[in-house]
């Protein structure tokens, strides 16, 4: 555990015992006054002859017989005869005022204020149970929460994710740099503070940052953004500090910040603006990042699942620069997390761990170990000795129908027809003559997206010619050409919309402010679906007509390329189907493979 917690439940005892010791006295005080001291009645008092002496303080008169026992009364008066007889007696007699009354009054104080004090110590310790959920860390004001993972916890290296090669990668020169900084000071390099890591969830993301600590063989302390969000506003921020307080002192280490979307979702607009508390744990966050130095040897790891709703500022350079983006596993990838999770129960020869990767397109790797435990727990419960295929088959369906992600419940019809619509968009991009070259097809799904085609353009490009322009407006369209080709009419899905968006703004730019169509060479502002009032009512139609002009010319051209090269349209969404996962590279030599057309 970390030493801040065990200071604040230090804290939390020495105030118990500081009130049990208050009590303590002050029942002492009061109980040695009263030790062995008789109580007599006034009238007895007066009559008494064995008196030795007295302490008369105001109508309260102390005093000792001859005997030595102690006696007290009280004087509903007191004059100057009672006095004098008492002298006249050889009873010595002493008059008090301060002393004994204010250690009463004192004592009194004390006594009164006992109530008040306990109901601030429950009220701390309320306090410190809200900011503190499940009584884990934190103290009574805003302490970290930041936990270091133990020594127990077993260390986890890049063996144990499966796949995920591209992040591993990236990540692999953050682990160097936590176990050689030198090297990287020496030469005068920055090391980057912050590093994003995106994607869906359950694509190890956690594990993956687990294990770069684990790989560098250095602390990883785990928090997550929600843990910064409170009802006390500053205590956020505070934590903030406070987290980066223990990473220096820990250092070289690792920070890692689960769905940081919690504190640093964009400021303006969005859901929870203006909710001052989070604006300013996220400025601390700002403010801590830009402080330390590069060299530190703290490196923050951070993960999302929506790097879209993050404020820019936290991607600036010197903050989250970095970004690895992770993605859910196409079929290599699911076969070899499938292996990891089948090592370790215990099955028996049924399993075709192949045949399983297969089956299960579109799971993320929390959703194939989630599964493989399914599939156990099935087979336990049914007393078998080992874990079969038929096990994993009926675990299936419970994962399937559990979840509720859209993307696990892809049919093989969902998927063929993406499989054509992707290859569709790339044929017609092979064939375009301006159009980038392909760097990957996919149809594993990824967002709102059932699967991708991403272009690289091969040099930056200031501006763009129209030949190019309507090179883009034919690929666009040939996913949606190729769907209606294949299916048929009526079979075309929905899936296209985002591509038609695309192409129907190419094509009004290219009208209204391109000068690249028949409305002239005539800026028309248009903006939020609108254009502006000084575009006539006629100038609307005449624009609204030739983007329709364009986008069709664009379909047609499409549909005319991929009807004459048809052969390459199937082997291409069949290769999909069976890969999932196409590079520029492999759909190249797949196409010029003269052998099989
Ligand atoms: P995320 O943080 O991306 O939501 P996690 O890292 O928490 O996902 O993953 C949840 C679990 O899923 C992990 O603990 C691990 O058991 C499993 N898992 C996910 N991806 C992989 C992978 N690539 N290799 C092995 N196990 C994985
Ligand atoms: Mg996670
Ligand atoms: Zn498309």
């Amino acid at each position: 555990m970390f030493n801040k917690n065990n200071r604040n439940n230090r804290n939390l005892v020495l105030w118990f015992v500081f009130m049990v010791l208050v009590i303590g006295i002050a029942n002492l005080l009061k109980n040695s006054e009263q030790t062995d001291v008789q109580d007599i009645a006034f009238s007895d008092f007066a009559i008494k002859n064995d008196i030795s002496s007295v302490v008369v303080r105001g109508p309260y008169i102390k005093g000792f017989l001859k005997n030595g026992k102690q006696f007290s009364t009280i004087a509903p008066y007191i004059d100057k005869d009672l006095i004098k007889g008492l002298i006249d007696n050889k009873v010595h007699v002493e008059a008090s005022y301060s002393q004994d009354s204010s250690l009463i009054t004192w004592i009194g104080l004390l006594l009164s204020w006992i109530p008040s004090l306990l109901i601030v110590g429950m009220m701390f310790y309320s306090m410190r149970k809200m900011s503190g959920k499940n009584g884990k860390a934190g103290n009574m004001f805003g302490g970290t929460k930041v936990r270091l993972a133990t020594k127990n916890d077993k260390k986890v290296t890049f063996a144990d994710v499966a796949g995920a090669e591209e992040a591993k990668e990236e990540l692999r020169e953050i682990v160097d740099f936590l176990k050689n900084k030198k090297k990287f000071v020496n030469l005068g390099a920055k090391i980057p503070r912050g590093v994003l890591l995106s994607g869906p969830p359950g694509t190890g993301k956690t594990l993956l940052a687990k294990s770069v600590a684990g790989e560098a063989n250095v602390p990883f302390f785990y928090t997550s953004g929600s843990d910064f969000i409170e009802m006390f506003a500053g205590i956020g921020a505070s934590r903030v500090r406070d987290m980066f307080e223990t990473g220096k002192k820990n250092a070289p280490c690792i920070i890692f910040i689960d769905e940081i979307d919690a504190i640093g979702a964009n400021r303006k607009g969005g859901v929870g603006s203006g909710c001052e508390e989070r604006d300013q744990t996220l400025n601390q966050l700002l403010v801590e990042m830009d402080g330390f130095s590069h060299n530190e040897g703290v490196i923050i790891l951070a993960s999302t699942n929506r790097k879209e709703i993050l404020d820019p500022a936290l991607l600036r350079p010197g903050r989250f620069d970095r970004m690895v983006t992770f993605s859910l596993p196409n079929l290599e990838d699911r076969k070899k997390i499938l292996e990891i999770y089948i090592k370790k129960i215990v099955s028996d020869n049924s399993i075709d761990i192949c045949q399983i990767a297969r089956g299960t397109y579109g799971f993320s790797g929390a959703d194939l170990s989630n599964l493989i435990n399914e599939a156990a727990i099935h087979a336990a419960v049914n007393d078998k000795s080992s874990v079969s295929q038929d096990d994993i088959e009926k675990a299936k369906d419970k994962v399937i129908m559990g979840s509720k992600k859209k993307s696990i419940t892809i049919n093989d019809e969902e998927r063929k027809l993406t499989a054509y619509h992707e290859a569709g968009h790339a044929l017609v991009a092979i064939k375009s003559k301006y159009s980038d070259p392909i760097h990957k097809a996919t149809i594993i799904p990824r967002g709102h997206a059932l699967g991708m085609v991403v272009r690289l353009p091969e040099k930056d490009q200031v501006s763009v010619t129209k030949a190019r322009l309507l090179d883009d407006l034919s690929v666009a369209m040939g996913g949606l050409a190729a769907e209606k080709m294949i299916f048929g009419e009526n079979y075309v899905t929905t899936g296209a919309s985002s591509d038609i968006k695309y192409a129907t703004n190419i094509a009004r730019n290219m009208i209204t402010k391109w000068g690249m169509g028949d409305a002239g060479y005539v800026h028309y502002s248009y903006s939020d679906g609108d254009y502006s009032n000084s575009t006539s009512e006629s100038m609307y139609q005449i624009i609204d007509q030739q983007v329709k002009q364009i986008t069709s010319n664009a379909f047609n051209n499409a549909y005319q390329i991929l009807q004459s090269n048809l052969g390459h349209l199937h082997k291409l969404a069949n290769a999909l189907l069976e890969k999932e996962e196409l590079s520029g590279k492999e759909i190249e030599s797949l196409l010029t493979d003269k052998a099989i057309i």
